[in-house]
């Protein structure tokens, strides 16, 4: 086995006996990232340097005895997170020469622990897309298939999982943006609860849907990065004070007496045999297993994908003011006078997907469609939340597809908006109601495609979401096929 194929735990445990030195490890997954990245396109920036010297800082606190769960691990983060000194573009022309001065509070606690950081990771350009089609960097490719998408809008995290490049990494998920791509690469993702990671130096997409969680080859490595990133930040005051628990200390494999519910909506005519397949499989496999089903509804799950389609984009039309030309990235060289500046500097530093999402965010928030619009969008946005509290006075989980397809080919979509906005339709009710939910590998189609279970826990309740993809994934193999690349 090479060191580039090994888990968190599996490389800290050989860190631990000085079987192997972070430095040794680190330059299996660099020499591996040179071997595949042709083929995947997973990174923007490779930071051979940098992780070299962490790996050099992570084998010295290993001999001091200083050791944690990350330290000497390498990890690659999507370009979203800020890094001290690290280009972070967001996969964005507007950024693309952008050094930011601070790290994201989510970096600097994986730097905290000793992670070694191997680079920033494309993803669709400011997070918006399914399928890591828009990045002005260019196409991230499938490691299972290298004519489809990896999934989005952190493909890159998923594709440099799935491809050994990195043993884990971070996302960011605002409708799906985690879940799906690890479902896509056969990779473990979870969406934390809103509040429970800080978004703090994460570049805002739409503020009260983002939220920053691990992807991993399996559940106890998504406990230890869950653990490790997760906490209040008095920088990010949407980041809730409540204690986080010992995440690995959940998966203890015992699912027996747990409620999960199969909400009528998501099971639906439509949905891929495959899909349909695996998740019949799965109930069979957490049935072996102990666990009760009931059939539940969801009933305003048909507004969801309008309603974040409305709340997203108004945001992110608020958000995105700020890249002018003037204070961060790209600038217009040739403009004249200020207005000209501003807009021919946003006019060439955004792609046609964001323009898109800045014009409809624009467009919901205007006087005179407002309340039509972006209001009655946040109302059904509560009817959707009041649905997920409803049904956890009766399951402790919801059980889903991630996706209701497996990974599509490139090119597919891309000229069809709607269609991709369509694709969400599991994810985005979880942003939504702001709780969390994990994708774990459950399966392939007939064409050795990935296939995705999601559990859906409560606010905060990512222990029990954690335990039970955990004793899911070891009834099961799925988690132990790799992407022959
Ligand atoms: N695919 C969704 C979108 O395009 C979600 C993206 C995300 O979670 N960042 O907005």
């Amino acid at each position: 086995m090479e060191l580039y194929e090994l888990t968190i735990h599996e490389l800290h445990e050989k860190l631990k006996k000085r079987e192997v030195s972070s430095v040794e490890a680190t330059k299996s997954l660099l020499a591996r990232i040179d071997a595949v990245e042709e083929k995947v396109k997973a990174f923007i920036t490779v930071t051979p340097e940098e992780a070299l010297k962490n790996a050099e800082a992570a084998d010295k606190r290993i001999a001091a005895g200083e050791m944690d769960l990350l330290t000497g691990i390498p990890i690659a983060l999507k370009d979203i997170f800020l890094t001290e000194g690290i280009l972070t573009t967001c996969a964005s022309r507007i950024l693309s020469n952008f050094i930011p001065p601070y790290d994201a509070t989510a970096a600097a606690r994986l730097k905290e622990r000793g992670m070694v950081l191997l680079g920033k990771l494309n993803q669709d350009e400011f997070a918006m897309g399914s399928s890591t089609e828009t990045s002005w960097f260019g196409k991230t490719r499938n490691p299972w298939n290298l004519e489809c998408i990896p999934g989005g809008s952190s493909g890159g995290s998923a594709a440099a999982v799935a491809a050994q490049q990195a043993v884990a990494t971070l996302g960011t998920d605002t409708g799906g943006s985690i879940r799906q791509p690890a479902a896509h690469c056969g990779c473990v993702g979870l969406k934390p609860t809103y509040g429970r990671v800080s978004r703090y130096g994460v570049i805002a997409f739409a503020s009260s849907l983002d939220q920053v969680g691990p992807i991993t080859r399996d559940v106890t490595d998504c406990a230890i990065m869950l653990g490790a990133v997760a906490g209040h930040d008095p920088k990010d005051s949407t980041s809730v004070d409540t204690p986080v628990p010992d995440y690995l200390k959940a998966l203890t494999g015992e699912v027996r007496g747990l409620r999960i519910g199969l909400p009528r909506e998501y099971f639906i005519e439509g949905l891929d045999p495959d899909v349909k397949k695996a998740m019949d499989d799965a109930i069979a496999t957490f049935r072996g297993l102990g666990a009760g089903f009931v059939e539940m509804s969801l009933p305003h799950t048909e507004h969801a994908i309008a309603v974040y389609y409305l709340i997203a984009t108004a945001e992110a039309s608020s958000n995105l003011a700020r890249y002018d030309g003037v204070r961060f990235g790209y600038r217009n060289p040739d403009a004249r006078g200020l207005l000209d500046m501003y807009m021919v500097s946003r006019d060439e530093g955004f792609g046609a997907e964001v323009k898109r999402r800045i014009m409809l965010g624009t467009y919901a928030l205007s006087s005179g469609y407002y309340d039509a619009y972006y209001l009655k969008a946040q109302k059904v946005r509560t009817l959707i939340t009041r649905d997920f509290i409803d049904a956890f006075e009766s399951v402790d989980l919801i059980l889903t597809p991630v996706a209701p397809t497996p990974a599509f080919r490139i090119g597919e979509k891309e000229n069809d908006p709607l269609q991709m906005y369509l694709s969400d339709i599991f994810t985005i009710p979880v942003n939504l109601a702001g709780t969390c939910g994990v994708s774990v590998p459950a399966g392939f189609n007939g064409d050795g495609l990935p296939i995705g279970l999601q559990l859906i826990g409560r606010p905060f309740g990512e222990e029990t979401v954690l335990r039970a993809a955990h004793a899911f994934e070891q009834a099961t193999e799925w988690h132990k096929r790799k992407a022959a690349i």
